[in-house]
């Protein structure tokens, strides 16, 4: 058993760390502050070809497999979540569907550009009443003509106003739950398709989230992906792989809070050996113990490093079986699970161990915490995680 990256995969990772750090972490805490869109990052990374990873090489990709692109989002969100989200969204679940279900027409369609970043994508699933349970969407697709006409709204769509492709869920028969959903393209210049309310979130300010509002939108039956009624099953399966994404995207957040607490811990270790500690703390108190607030401080460390490896290779574990062909819902449900859950908590240790410097508003740990919490929710929240892993277990 060999637990180190592959060569071509460990320079893969250091060319988007050098990418990450150099144009994505400058922007990080403004595009934060100011809710503005991360254009110079998501530009140098589609000039770099990270926006399409997974799509091959005779499409224009870069035709690596999912451990490229779980080292990717990785490093990503370590320099900016905001950034990260977006291109794992395009990647994952807004290219991958046509990558797995679409015909070579859909593919030579619009593979090269999705990959070349001549436009963004985005999947269009959750709708006011349908999230968690994402079968009882209310979307319809009614056939005329040899097209599709569109009705209902999406919500919390990431990418919104962004995209230049939605993949749109929407029900198609009077079939029951999932087996009445169809998937379709649709263009973001279709006429009826417009952009409803932005939401204002917490955290990870830079992505665009918001309501996709389609009135009569007709789309051609070239542009379904995969039969009528195979939709959920297209869904699904997007998001399997997606859930390994938004691993990666927990091991960054994870890992720039282990790395900014380390940074916190040995300034103040340094502060013990002669230079002064911040006035005030009570770590300059000649009076208390060497010990004061080191141990502890370095037992939560410890924790969080621990706790971090232990996400990594549920990830990498993840990544490693969808890039063989195995299968790999339920690793990636783990993945996405404990990576996401560990990241929060991550967040709120590496605050807390940061102490006020920490709880100032603009601070990368209060960055963190904001940027993590959404993680838990989306992709399928970390209740579902646990029904497709109980389920996966009990071989339901
Ligand atoms: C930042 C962000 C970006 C997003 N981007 C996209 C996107 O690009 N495309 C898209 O389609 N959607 C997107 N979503 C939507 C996301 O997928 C949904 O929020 C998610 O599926 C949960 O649905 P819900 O918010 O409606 O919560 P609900 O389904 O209403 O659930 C509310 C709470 O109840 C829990 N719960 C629900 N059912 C059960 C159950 N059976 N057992 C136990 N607990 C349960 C949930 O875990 C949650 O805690 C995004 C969401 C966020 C926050």
């Amino acid at each position: 058993m060999d637990f180190d990256l592959p060569p071509e995969h460990a320079s893969f990772r250091d060319a988007v760390r050098e990418l990450a750090q150099s144009v994505a972490l400058p922007l990080a805490a403004e595009v934060d502050r100011d809710h503005r869109f991360p254009e110079e990052a998501v530009s140098a990374a589609a000039a770099a070809g990270l926006l399409g990873i997974l799509i091959p090489r005779e499409y224009g990709g870069a035709g690596l497999d999912a451990l490229a692109f779980t080292l990717c989002i990785d490093e990503l969100a370590q320099a900016c979540a905001s950034t990260s989200v977006i291109i794992d969204v395009h990647t994952s679940v807004g290219s991958e569907p046509i990558l797995l279900f679409g015909t070579d027409e859909q593919k030579r369609q619009w593979l090269p550009r999705l990959a070349s970043g001549e436009m963004l994508g985005a999947f269009a699933l959750t709708e006011p009443a349908a999230g968690s349970d994402a079968a009882s969407l209310q979307t319809t697709a009614r056939r005329h003509g040899d097209g599709y006409v569109l009705n209902g709204t999406k919500v919390f769509i990431t990418n919104i106003g962004r995209a230049g492709l939605y993949v749109v869920f929407a029900r198609t028969g009077p079939e029951e739950r999932a087996a009445g959903v169809s998937a379709f393209l649709v263009p973001a210049d279709t006429p009826g398709l417009r952009v409803g309310q932005m939401f204002k979130k917490m955290g990870l300010n830079g992505s665009p989230t918001g309501e996709l509002v389609l009135e009569d939108v007709l789309v051609p039956v070239a542009n379904r992906l995969a039969a009528e009624g195979q939709g959920f099953t297209v869904a699904m399966r997007a998001l399997d792989s997606g859930r390994i994404g938004i691993s990666g995207q927990a091991l960054g957040i994870g890992q720039a809070a282990v790395d900014e607490a380390t940074t916190v811990l040995k300034g103040r270790r340094l502060g013990q050996l002669g230079s002064p500690h911040p006035a005030g703390s009570l770590r300059e108190r000649a009076d208390l113990p060497t010990w004061w607030g080191g141990q502890g401080d370095d037992f939560t460390l410890a924790d969080m490093a621990t706790r971090l490896e232990s996400a990594r290779l549920l990830a990498y574990n993840a990544a490693w079986l969808c890039a063989a062909g195995r299968p790999f819902t339920r690793s990636a449900s783990i993945a996405k699970l404990h990576c996401t859950d560990t990241t929060m908590q991550l967040a709120l240790d590496a605050l807390q161990l940061a102490g006020e410097e920490g709880a100032v508003s603009g601070s990368p740990f209060e960055r963190h915490v904001r940027d993590a919490k959404a993680l838990q929710i989306y992709e399928g929240s970390n209740q579902v995680q646990r029904i497709v892993i109980a389920r996966e277990v009990m071989q339901l």
